[in-house]
């Protein structure tokens, strides 16, 4: 029997332990939504759940503050998202915009969740890195709307018109579009996500992207009435990049499918390889299932 078989189903005790040591950053203290301190518990509590990663946890309240020496790391988290006011857009110095942007060069993993997508509109290298973004401003010229049609081919769309949208937060089916990718092995093709945004709308480079899943909006009239992308990858150089749309709550982020894909998605964009199993209990088409973070 596999140690992580022993836990009991549902429990949020580490199912597996490697060995191995992944060093990771991860970067809060600005944000868009004021939930970020518990939400950031939550991501930080995934990551650490996952028995593989030495997460070093940086708070950087006064993004022009913000240094780091990012070669040291394995892969890089920004749950950082500085919201632009009075047309100023708060930005990393840059030596540390350059220094990000030759780490993830040089084969760095980068990790994008949720509203760190829509950070930074004016850093044509973030975007590259994203892939795709929404708000802060952005429009046609952030690059080009991309979401998948019925048959879930990519569309990319150069048509007017701003990014970023979502509808009300409800419960709905994400889509594995990329069933053989690392991070999506094992994974019911259809499997039902936790009460959470659908954002919609994104636009930008959408260089080297790969659409890992999506998930519908329209729930309302007020939906896209498309299929969005909510995972995808990018490679930038020899870089990884994992990015999701998903978690915009703690309802969200307990989702034991965000837990597997925040775990193995990290796993992967510091590696290139997924080790982690899926966890017990994984969703399905039919059933949700939580992961709740204990609180400390
Ligand atoms: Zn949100």
């Amino acid at each position: 029997m596999l140690p992580h078989s022993r836990a009991p189903r549902g429990s949020y005790a580490a199912e597996v332990r490697l060995t191995v040591s992944l060093r990771a950053l991860f970067i809060d203290g600005v944000h868009s939504h004021d939930t970020w301190p518990e939400t950031s518990r939550v991501v930080r509590a995934h990551l650490e759940q996952a028995g593989i990663f030495a997460l070093e946890h940086v708070r950087a309240p006064e993004p022009e503050q913000f240094r780091a020496d990012f070669a040291r790391f394995d892969v890089v988290i920004p749950y950082y998202c500085p919201v632009p006011a009075a047309g100023r857009d708060p930005a990393w110095p840059e030596e540390t915009r350059v220094a990000l942007d030759r780490y993830v060069r040089a084969g760095g993993g980068l990790v994008i969740i949720h509203a760190a997508s829509n950070a930074f509109a004016s850093w044509p290298e973030y975007n590259r890195m994203t892939g795709l973004g929404g708000w802060g401003g952005r429009d046609e010229t952030a690059g080009s709307y991309l979401y998948l049609d019925e048959s879930g081919r990519v569309v990319r769309s150069a048509e007017q018109g701003p990014a970023g949208h979502h509808e009300p937060e409800f419960e709905y089916a994400i889509d594995v579009r990329a069933p053989a990718h690392p991070v999506m092995a094992g994974m019911p093709a259809r499997w039902l996500h936790c009460q959470d945004e659908v954002y919609g709308n994104l636009r930008g480079p959408g260089l080297g992207l790969e659409v890992l899943a999506s998930a519908f909006s329209g729930k309302t009239r007020a939906g896209t009435q498309r299929h969005e992308p909510v995972v995808m990858t990018i490679s930038y150089g020899a870089g990884r990049v994992f990015h999701t749309t998903l978690g915009h709550g703690v309802r969200a982020l307990e989702c034991t499918g965000v837990r597997a894909l925040l775990q193995r998605g990290t796993e992967w964009a510091a590696t290139g390889r997924v080790t982690l199993p899926l966890p017990n209990g994984f969703p399905t088409e039919h059933a949700l299932s939580t992961s709740p973070v204990p609180t400390t």
